[in-house]
C-alpha cells in the first residue's frame, strides 16, 4: 500500500466518495469538517450510445460532453480533469468507495488493501451485480489517485449487529457455516444516517433510541434500530428479501420458484430476471416501476392496476413495519427516507393508516408539505413520532472514511 495518510485534519480537507454502479458511477467531492459538498455528480447509461456524465459545482451543473458509449475508467477521468480544472486535487485526503456486500468479514470502515480487494471479489457471489461494479470503481480511482488511501464503506455493515435468531434463516445450519447463506440487509449507511438525526431530533444519544426506519426508493428495506444499533432488517441474503421494491419481487413463498421451474420450464436465468427485473410494481402495474408515474395513473387516470400494485406495496411495508415491533419493548418513533419515503405523501399516508394499533398517525398538512427535500415530524399530535428524513449516503461514506483515516493517523 503506498498511499499517505494524512495526519492532521484542514478544513479545506475533501473526501472523494465514489458509488459505482454496474452502468453508472455518483461521485461527490465532500468537507468532512464543515459537511461541504463541493461538487457532485452522476455519470450513467455507461458503455450504451447514452451514455452522460453530469457534473454540479457549487450550484452550477455542467453536462461534459464525451463521446459515448464511455465506461468507468473515461467517466472518472472526466471527474479527475474537472477536480484538476477546479484546483481541488490538492484537498483530497482519501477516496470513499460504497461497497454493497461486506459479508460478515467488515463491519467497520475499511482500509482497502491486496487481502480486501480479493475479499470484495470472492464477496461477488452473493452480489454478483453489486460488488464487480464496486470493484471497477475502487480500480479506476487506483488509477487516477494512486497516492490516495482509498476506503470501503460496506451498506452491510451496519446490520452485522443483528442477532443470530435475526439472520439465520429456518435452513439447514450447515448451509450458514459452510456457505454463508444467512441474511445480511443493505442501505446500511441510509438507516444509519437517518437514525442519527433522528437521536438528534429526540436530543439524545443514539445509543439511547429505538426505531423503525423505511428506506423506500427503488430498492426498500425497513430497518428496526435498538439502542442505536440494527438487530433487524427486511433485506435478506441478497436485495431481493422483504418489502416489494420497483422492479424487485421482496417475499415470495419460495414453493413458487420450485413451482415455475419444474412446473413452467424457467431457467435460473428467466427467475433471475423476474424476481429482480420483472416483478414489484413493475410486474403488478404492467406499466411502470416508477412511483411517481404510478401515482399519476391512479389519480388522474383511474387507472386500477396501477393502484392495485401501490396498495400491496404499502402493505406490506406497513405489515413489515409492524412485525418489527416484536424485536423492541419501546418504540421512539418511525423514519421514511429514500425517494418514495422523502417524496411520496400518498405512499406515507396509505403505510401509516394501517398502523394505528402502534399508535401511528399523520398530520395532513405535515405530511403533504414535507416533501422535496424538507426533513421534519409528521406526525398527529398525541401520536407516535413520524419522520420524514431526507437519507445522504455520500455524507456518511465521507464521515466514515475521514474518521478511520484520523484514527490510523494517530
Ligand atoms: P431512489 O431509488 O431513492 O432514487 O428513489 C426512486 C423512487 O422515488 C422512484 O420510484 C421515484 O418515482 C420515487 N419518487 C421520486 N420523487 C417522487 C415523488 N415526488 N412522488 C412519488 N415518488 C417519487
Amino acid at each position: 500500500m503506498n498511499s499517505t495518510l494524512k495526519p492532521k485534519q484542514a478544513d479545506n480537507d475533501a473526501i472523494l466518495v465514489i458509488n459505482c454502479g454496474s452502468s453508472s458511477v455518483k461521485f461527490s467531492l465532500i468537507q468532512p469538517a464543515t459537511g461541504n459538498t463541493l461538487l457532485s455528480g452522476l455519470a450513467e447509461c455507461l458503455l450504451t450510445d447514452d451514455a452522460r456524465i453530469k457534473i454540479k459545482i457549487a450550484e452550477n451543473k455542467d453536462v461534459i460532453a464525451l463521446a459515448s458509449p464511455f465506461d468507468h475508467q473515461v467517466a472518472l477521468d472526466a471527474l479527475v480533469t474537472t477536480l484538476k480544472q477546479q484546483n481541488l486535487t490538492d484537498d483530497i485526503i482519501a477516496v470513499g468507495h460504497r461497497v454493497v456486500h461486506g459479508g460478515e468479514y467488515y463491519a467497520e470502515p475499511t482500509l482497502i488493501d491486496e487481502n480486501v480487494e480479493q475479499t470484495i471479489k470472492q464477496l461477488s457471489q452473493l452480489a454478483p451485480l453489486h460488488n464487480p461494479a464496486n470493484l471497477i470503481g475502487i480500480k479506476a480511482c487506483q488509477n487516477a489517485f494512486a497516492s490516495l488511501p482509498q476506503i470501503a464503506i460496506f451498506d452491510t455493515a451496519f446490520h452485522q449487529t443483528m442477532p443470530e435468531k435475526a439472520y439465520l434463516y429456518g435452513l439447514p445450519y450447515h448451509l450458514y457455516k459452510e456457505h454463508g447463506i444467512r441474511r445480511y440487509g443493505f442501505h446500511g449507511t441510509s438507516h444509519y444516517f437517518v437514525a442519527n438525526q433522528a437521536a438528534q431530533q429526540l436530543n439524545k444519544p443514539l445509543a439511547d433510541c429505538n426505531l423503525i426506519s423505511a428506506h423506500l426508493g427503488n430498492g426498500c428495506s425497513v430497518t428496526v434500530i435498538k439502542n442505536g444499533k440494527s438487530v433487524d432488517t427486511s433485506l435478506g441474503m441478497t436485495p431481493v428479501e422483504g418489502v416489494m421494491m420497483g422492479t424487485r419481487s421482496g417475499d415470495v413463498d419460495a414453493g413458487i420458484l420450485i413451482h415455475l421451474i419444474e412446473r413452467l420450464g424457467y431457467s435460473s436465468e428467466q427467475l433471475d430476471k423476474l424476481i429482480n427485473k420483472e416483478s414489484g410494481l413493475l410486474g403488478l402495474s404492467q406499466l411502470s416501476n416508477d412511483c411517481r408515474t404510478l401515482e399519476q395513473a391512479m389519480l388522474e387516470d383511474n387507472n386500477a392496476q396501477a393502484k392495485l400494485a401501490l396498495e400491496v406495496f404499502c402493505y406490506r411495508i406497513a405489515k413489515s413495519i409492524a412485525s418489527f415491533s416484536a424485536s423492541l419493548t419501546d418504540l421512539d418513533g418511525l423514519i421514511f427516507t429514500g425517494g418514495i419515503g422523502e417524496n411520496s405523501d400518498w405512499v406515507r399516508n396509505e403505510v401509516v393508516k394501517q398502523l394505528s394499533l402502534l399508535n401511528f398517525a399523520l398530520c395532513p398538512e405535515k405530511n403533504q408539505a414535507t416533501r422535496f427535500g424538507k426533513s421534519g415530524n409528521i406526525a398527529a399530535n398525541s401520536a407516535r413520532n413520524c419522520w420524514v428524513i431526507a437519507t445522504n449516503e455520500e455524507w456518511v461514506i465521507a464521515e466514515q472514511s475521514n474518521a478511520l483515516l484520523q484514527q490510523l493517523a494517530r
